[in-house]
Parts: C-alpha cells; structure tokens; sequence
C-alpha cells in the first residue's frame, strides 16, 4: 500500500549522506547512545519504510515519536535535510497504522475541533490538580510519566480567566504607531496570562495598537506531533483564515512554538495563503527590535538574569540577539549567558510524557547550567520552554525564577513611569 505522507519525502531521505554529522548535536543520542535515537539513525529507518523493507512497527514509532524536534540536526547537517518536515510526516503514518494517542483524540475531536470552550476545559483540569494531584507526596506511586529518580512532576497552575477574555477587540493607543494582531496560544491564554498580559503592555507602551483575535484556534503543533494531520491542518486553515484577513502591520507571538508553527504551515498545510501568512507572524523579540524604540521609558530592575534560547526560537525562527539585546538594554539588569544556552531543555512536548526519564536527563544538563551562570532568573521566550524549565528545577533542587523577556521589560517600563 503507497505512503500517504511519506512517499513524498522519498528523494529528501536520500540527501542524507549518513556522515554523522548530526550525531554530536543530538540530544536524545547524548542520552540513549543508540544510533535509532539520532537524525541518521531515523533517516535509515524512514527510508527503509519508503522502500518497503521495513514495516511501521512500534519499534519504528518509538525511535520517531522521542525526536525532540529540537532542529540542532537540521543547523549541523551539511546536506539540509529537512529532518522535522520528515519526522512529522513519519507520526502522520504512523498514526495512520496504530491510530492517534486516544487522550490527544479526546482533546481534538471532542473538544479544540468542537469549538468547546477549551480554556474553561483547562480551569476546570486545574481545580482537579489542585485539589487531588498537588497534595501527593513523592512517595505516592505514580505512572513514569509523573515520577522520575523518586521525584513527582511538577505542573504549572491552570486557571484564571483566559487572557483573551479579558482583552478583547482592538487594544487601542493615542496616535497609534503601528498595528498589530497577536496570537496569543493556548499557554498563554489558559495558565501564562502574565505573559500576555506584558506582552500587551510593551507594545502599548511604545505606541502599538494590539487587535486580538476572538476565534484564534490552536496553531495545531500538539496535533501534528501526534501525527493527526486531519485536526493539525483543519486548525491551521482557519488560523490562516482569520489572520491574513485582517488589516495589521504583522502577526505578533510571544510563544516560540507558536511562532514556528504559523510560520511554517506552508511546509506541511495544503493552502495557498499559507504563504501569506509566514512573512506576517513575528516573534515580539524580533518585531520590538525591529519596530519600536522599545529602550525609551526604561526603568531599573536589579536581577542577575541570564537567557535561554528555545528551539523554535533560535533554530525555528532565526532570533537569537534580539532577546540579549533586550535583556542588556535594562538599566540595572545584568546579563549572563549560561553555558551552552541553545541546548534543548528536553520538553518535545508529548516526548515529556512518553519518556519522561529521557527528557529529564536532558533538562539535568540546562539547570546545571543556570546554575553555574549564578543568575537568579532565566529569561526564554517560550510559555513550554517555561514548564518544563520550572519542573526541572523543582526536579534538581535549584533554585531560580523564569520568565519570558517581555515580563523583565514590562517592569522596568513601570520602574520608569513611577
Ligand atoms: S530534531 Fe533534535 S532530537 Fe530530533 S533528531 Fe534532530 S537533533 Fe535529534
Ligand atoms: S547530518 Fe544530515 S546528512 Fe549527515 S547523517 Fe545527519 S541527517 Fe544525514
């Protein structure tokens, strides 16, 4: 039987050349020391589907759903495979053999797709956590997916009342400068509103009126890691919809993986204004060095903090000095980088659940990091970044704060107006 989604990606497999080059960069090869577990190994595998010598075991699937789509193979490999384009057509197949995760069809059919309420779906999760999860002690027996090395899970608090129903319609500002819409994402919107909230306020503080979106949907990421294209792409045609259909300067996000999403649904949604829509969607990072004075107005925050780069930030989006600019600009703040700050925190989303261990061993490697750096905050620019960052550190006992750069410059911009 043909490939529905990989045949396609027959002569792209082939430009690996298997050098190795990739091997050193990966962080799930650092952990497993197997050669399935790195771009090379899972390009043979891939291949070996498309040509039939290899059928879609679960073995397959278990070598493809633990990539982290950390990208650091793509930025190494000298014959630019497109490795993530690859991996996310191989979760489309293989959901195709063995089905979706049920728990994510829930959420997809019964709930994003319906139009439910999500957010309020979230509050509810969070009531539960809450009242049953959080007074667990360590030792309670828990599935490996919530307690690794004896240690629960720690998960954010989900709650509060969404952020896109507390903003609503055009975020007006006197004699506007620029105009822009912002997608907001389900983190932010459902646990980080603080993060959307300043997020608001630095492009109102310089001059930018913010137009939120209503009906924003879910940039379908969760689905298309579990391989459901037909969820990831319905979600992604109505996003393109709505936001090349409105009259803004650029699409802002303050979630990374947000970002990249949007940014690259022509690779994988069959629509043509997914083209229209990459050059709009703009980090906040990259648009307030770009379009705004964003140094005028600033205050003083006395914090040693130091910056760690997501993967859909750095490798996703290409914005790496944008944040450190912004960071250095703060009177007061000093900066340090940490050892190796492109490094993966291990999160990959659902590769968190599936092989929590794996993605912990490779969070071990940035809080120690952060540590050594002596900083006692750590910026990012990315709300999943963030959880699992925090979980870590709970895991290896350190302590420090971290929050997106926005929030570092929403206050010194209130330390500047006091
Ligand atoms: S995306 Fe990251 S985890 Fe996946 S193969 Fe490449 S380097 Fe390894
Ligand atoms: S770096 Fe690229 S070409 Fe070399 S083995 Fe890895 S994926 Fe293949």
């Amino acid at each position: 039987m043909p490939l529905k989604y990989l045949q396609k990606y027959k002569d792209e497999v082939s430009h690996c050349v298997r050098c190795g080059a990739c091997q050193s960069t990966c962080p799930t090869y650092s952990v497993a020391g197997d050669e399935s577990m790195v771009a090379r190994g899972r390009m043979a595998l891939v291949d070996a589907v498309i040509d039939g010598r290899l059928d879609i075991t679960k073995g397959f699937a278990k070598r493809i759903n633990s990539c982290l789509d950390c990208k650091r193979c793509i930025v190494a490999c000298p014959s630019d495979v497109k490795v993530d384009e690859i991996i996310y057509a191989a979760k489309a197949e293989i959901a195709e053999s063995f089905g979706c995760n049920p728990l994510m069809k829930f959420f997809s059919k019964g709930l994003v797709l319906r139009g439910w309420p999500f957010a309020y779906f979230l509050r509810f999760f969070g009531i539960l956590k809450r009242i049953f999860y959080d007074p667990l002690p360590d030792s309670f027996p828990l599935p490996l997916a919530l307690k690794v090395n004896g240690i629960k899970r720690s998960f954010p608090d989900v709650g509060g009342k969404p952020l896109r129903n507390i903003y609503k319609g055009v975020q007006s500002v006197d004699e506007p400068k620029g105009r822009v819409a912002f997608f907001v994402g389900c983190a932010t919107n459902s646990i980080y509103q603080n993060i959307g909230e300043a997020t608001i306020e630095v492009l109102q503080h310089n001059g930018i009126e913010v137009v939120m979106v209503e009906d924003e949907l879910c940039c379908g990421i969760p689905f298309l890691s579990n391989g459901d294209r037909e969820t990831a792409s319905s979600l992604a045609r109505k996003n393109i919809e709505r936001f090349t259909s409105l009259d803004v300067d650029a699409v802002i996000t303050s979630c990374a993986t947000c970002g990249s999403t949007l940014k690259h649904y022509d690779s994988w949604v069959d629509d043509e204004n997914a083209k229209k829509l990459s050059p709009l969607v703009m980090d906040i990072h990259k648009y307030l060095a770009e379009y705004t004075d964003y140094t005028k107005g600033l205050g003083t925050v006395n914090k040693k903090v130091t910056w760690h780069d997501p993967c859909h930030l750095s490798r996703g989006q290409d914005v790496k000095d944008e944040p450190r600019e912004i960071l250095r600009a703060i009177p007061g703040l000093e900066f340090v980088e940490m050892r190796k700050p492109c490094d993966c925190c291990g999160f990959g989303g659902e590769v968190s659940f599936n092989d929590y261990e794996m993605s912990m061993a490779i969070a071990k490697g940035k809080v120690e990091a952060i540590k050594d750096s002596g900083a006692s905050g750590v910026a990012t620019g990315c709300p999943a970044c963030k959880t699992h960052i925090d979980d870590a550190l709970h895991h290896f006992n350190v302590k420090s704060e971290i929050h997106h750069t926005v929030e570092y410059l929403a206050q010194s911009y209130r330390a500047g107006r006091k």
